[in-house]
């Protein structure tokens, strides 16, 4: 009996249809963007029809695309911003800051690694009033959560600020720093700090998403003005164009009104943009020196009977929660207040109740770990931010040293993962975070780098299903399952290597050729990254 014939057949010599499984197909057939038959070629040759298109793309391996499970495309600078990324050194910084026109009313520099600008400032305190006189300034640093701010600039924030400011104490000719709070007011308040406005900026950000071999991204900060414009760049792209987003609504303390008229929405646009996740943020970062590790909690975060509110408006409205919290204390209060308010779901497999989730994870206690995997919560991790802050972890955290990172015991202990970059303060980059992941890094944190690499650091498959299933199951499944099973998107992405065989050493060296959303190709790597070898596995 002929078989409804098919849009497509994918030939590959090596198609995993899970990317953590070694078990591969050479064809996939699909139609109306979805897989509807897997095998070989011979196998699905009765879905070949008069207009069936065959494509035989080049490349190693052909895997499901990737999520991107922590992402801030809202926060990406814009191409009016002075570009800081590469400055080390105060000269440098002088010289990037003295060579600009004095036309714009704000000058407003990105990307400086906090703990450079903090090194700088502090040897060079006047340092922005000798390259830029009088102006406005705004030093944006690469970890989203501070900035620096000239004597001017933070007279004119005082003036300007729509809340009380908390951390502003000016001085009469030097830098002033602020974070969290402060910060986002600065945000909102100067004009050109964020470049949000832009349909055509979104979609060049997507785009460098999608060509790292992401489908679908978990957008981590959707503030309420945020929400017309990622709903117009659904609308007007296509699917190939926009990929898929998890997004996360950012309940700001004090002011998420508009939150509590929302119910959860999931899959639109067909089947590519949830609303249905909840933010709270519970400490800051490391490198801006506010994450929650002792003491009192920071004071620019939400109060307890907030987060309570929040996580109660959560469940009963069926949103999904994810809280930021870094440090310890952050994890362990998160967690008392999930176990507070919600029943223990067994495992956050059960797509009826939304698991809720914990970004970025640092540092987690052992009792902790237990806890998150019995009430079942799933952390959000981010590889790339270990070698970012081995340095000031080394430094001044030594004491956490221990609870530091420690992906392994997460899945020891049962705990759900998701991997992720929290681009821009890591490149969004999958390849690169499996091979911290499943690299030496973590054993030589700890100081015993002759250690069993197995002890310290993810098998290949774990880190390859937190970055694809995983991703899902933290999506709730709404934008399919990240496998390339009948039924599923045909979203996948095709790499110059196999990150299952090659030594943990060269994980790094592969790279993405091309990704494909809904089976239409949506990205090409320059020619320099092909390599175009075809293996036959
Ligand atoms: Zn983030």
């Amino acid at each position: 009996m002929k078989k409804t014939p098919c849009d497509k057949i994918i030939k590959h010599p090596c198609i995993r249809p899970l990317a953590y499984d070694g078990f591969t197909v050479q064809a996939l057939a699909v139609r109306a963007g979805r897989i509807v038959g897997v095998g070989t070629y011979r196998e699905l040759r009765d879905m070949v029809g008069p207009n069936t298109e065959i494509i035989e793309p080049e490349g190693e391996i052909l895997q499901p695309a990737f999520h991107d499970g922590h992402i801030h495309l809202n926060f990406l600078k814009s191409e009016h911003h002075v570009d800081l990324s590469k400055v080390q050194t105060a000269g440098q910084l002088q010289d990037k800051l003295s060579d600009l026109s004095p036309s714009e009313s704000w000058l407003i520099g990105a990307q400086i690694a906090p703990r450079i600008a903090e090194k700088i400032f502090k040897d060079s305190p006047n340092l922005l009033y000798e390259a830029c006189g009088t102006r406005l300034v705004l030093i944006r640093t690469l970890d989203g959560h501070g900035g620096w701010l000239s004597n001017e600039g933070a007279q004119w924030l005082q003036s300007h600020a729509q809340r009380p400011l908390t951390t502003l104490d000016i001085p009469s000719k030097g830098i002033v720093h602020i974070t969290e709070g402060d910060y986002y007011q600065a945000l909102e308040q100067i004009p050109g700090a964020l470049n949000r406005s832009s349909l055509e900026g979104l979609e060049g950000r997507v785009a460098s998403v999608i060509s790292a071999g992401v489908s679908c991204f978990h957008e981590a900060m959707i503030d309420e003005i945020d929400v017309p414009l990622w709903e117009s760049f659904f609308d007007r792209y296509p699917v190939e164009r926009t990929g898929r987003m998890h997004g996360m609504l950012h309940a700001k303390a004090g002011d998420w009104d508009w939150i509590r008229k929302r119910k959860p929405v999931f899959a639109q646009y067909e089947g590519r943009l949830s609303l249905g996740c909840l933010k709270v943020f519970l400490d800051g970062s490391l490198g801006s020196g506010t994450a929650w590790m002792h003491g009192e909690r920071p004071s620019h975060v939400i109060k307890e009977d907030e987060f309570l509110e929040v996580a109660r408006f959560a469940a009963s409205e069926n949103f999904q929660l994810a809280v930021h919290a870094i440090g310890h204390r952050a994890v362990q209060t998160a967690l008392d207040v999930f176990e507070t308010v919600r029943p223990i779901v067994p495992t956050p497999y059960q797509s009826f109740t939304p698991p809720w989730r914990i970004e970025h994870a640092e540092f987690v206690t052992p009792e902790d770990i237990k806890r998150a995997a019995r009430i079942g919560v799933i952390f959000s991790v981010q590889p790339l931010h270990l070698p970012m802050d081995t340095e000031i972890l080394l430094n001044s955290h030594r004491d956490f040293v221990n609870i530091a990172f420690p992906w392994t015991d997460f899945i020891d202990a049962g705990v759900a993962l998701v991997m992720g970059s929290d681009a821009p303060t890591t490149p969004c980059d999958p390849i690169k975070n499996l091979a911290v992941a499943c690299g030496g890094m973590r054993r030589a944190l700890l100081g015993i780098p002759e250690a069993p690499l197995a002890l310290h650091a993810l098998s290949r498959d774990v880190a390859l299903h937190s970055h694809t299933v995983g991703g899902s199951i933290a999506s709730m499944g709404k934008l399919g399952s990240a496998t390339l099973l009948p039924g599923q998107p045909a979203d996948f992405v095709i790499l110059d290597g196999d990150p299952l065989r090659v030594a943990v050493e060269e994980l790094e060296d592969i790279h993405p050729l091309e990704t494909w959303i809904q089976g239409r190709r949506s990205s090409n790597q320059p020619e320099g990254f092909k390599h175009a070898r075809t293996a036959s596995c």
